[in-house]
């Protein structure tokens, strides 16, 4: 990898289960959920890297890691080649201004109280960039950048007089407005309309090229992050099971999750892009234990002995690794 912007490096994060209200007041623990459990990726300059599985996999937790809303337990997370976990709170609010996120759900992380004005201004107003004369243009240029226009009008509206599609570009535009470097895309158009999911991903991706914007996609839907991305990572339980570029991921998906996932897309793909391998897997994710085997194993057609202890995860073709004993070394 040439030129990485953030490195994720052994990233772990356990949430202490705790069983009844007597336990949470004498603060036993019963164990951990292991929502982040040694995670590794490097993110090139101006990519877009997918983080892909289905909810609880963990990939929230990642994001929140990165962007150091929560503290890890164990690793680091380089950006520009500084280690954020180790920041104090004037660099770490430097941090802030290049690295923003998008939420999945756009009217839950804009005040419905306020103008699209106020709302898209608002981190400029947090950290004390420019006048009031300055921010407003500032907020106008933006709101241009990202297709809501007419901006005079726009501007002066609340969210509740917006599509879900509006509302998402207004939640984009508050993300620009500091222009910042790397974006965090939770979900970003996983709550609208399949017409406007195309919109608001051709939106990103301009917007990329032109700012040289760094993204990580999360996302449940391999559809979308096959559009979108040029890396992924597939997460599952808290571990990245298989990773790589993103055509040599979904052409050829070695991992049985994998392969799973892109069996459950439910439009058929016109163009062929996917593979589907037409596997069938067991159970539903949660009722694993997670006791030092592979974490999918409860789960799996293929499961063998050996499989009840830990696979690695290994390149098994250049840049395209896998965690599961079916690609021995
Ligand atoms: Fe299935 Fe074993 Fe591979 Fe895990 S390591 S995915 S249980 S074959």
């Amino acid at each position: 990898m040439v030129n990485p912007v953030v490195k994720v490096q052994g990233l772990r994060k356990w949430f202490p289960i705790k069983r009844s209200l007597l336990e949470i007041i004498h603060a036993k623990v019963e164990g951990f959920v292991k929502a982040v459990d040694d995670v590794n990726f490097n993110i090139e300059k101006g990519n877009v890297f997918v983080l892909a599985g289905e909810s609880g996999s963990g990939k929230t937790t990642v994001a929140r890691l990165i962007l150091r809303a929560i503290e890890p337990d164990a690793g680091s997370v380089f950006f520009d080649n500084m280690d954020i976990t180790k920041l104090d709170n004037n660099d770490l609010k430097k941090f802030r201004i290049n690295a923003q996120m998008i939420h999945q759900d756009p009217y839950a992380s804009i005040d419905p109280r306020m103008r699209i004005l106020e709302i898209v201004m608002e981190p400029l107003t947090a950290y004390k960039i420019g006048s009031k004369k300055e921010k407003e243009e500032s907020v106008m240029k933006t709101l241009e950048e990202v297709r809501l226009e007419p901006v005079n009008d726009i501007a002066y509206r609340y969210p509740h007089m917006l599509s879900g599609g509006q509302r998402q570009r207004v939640a984009l535009a508050r993300a620009l407005i500091l222009k910042p470097k790397f974006i965090v895309a939770d979900e970003p158009v996983s709550m609208l309309d399949i017409s406007i999911r195309a919109e608001i991903l051709e939106l990103m991706q301009n917007l990329q090229k032109k700012h040289e914007i760094t993204y990580l996609y999360i996302t449940h839907d391999l559809s979308t992050a096959r559009y979108i991305g040029n890396d992924i990572a597939i997460m599952y339980l808290g571990k990245i099971v298989e990773k790589g570029p993103i055509d040599k991921v979904l052409l050829n998906p070695l991992h049985p999750y994998t392969q799973a996932l892109i069996d459950a897309i439910s439009e058929p793909d016109p163009n062929n892009r996917f593979v589907e391998k037409k596997i069938r897997i067991k159970n539903e994710m949660g009722k694993e234990i997670m006791y030092g085997g592979c974490n999918f194993e409860l789960r799996c057609p293929y499961a063998m002995d050996i499989c009840k202890t830990e696979p690695e995860l290994l390149e098994v073709e250049e840049s395209h690794y896998v965690s599961c004993f079916l690609y021995p070394k």
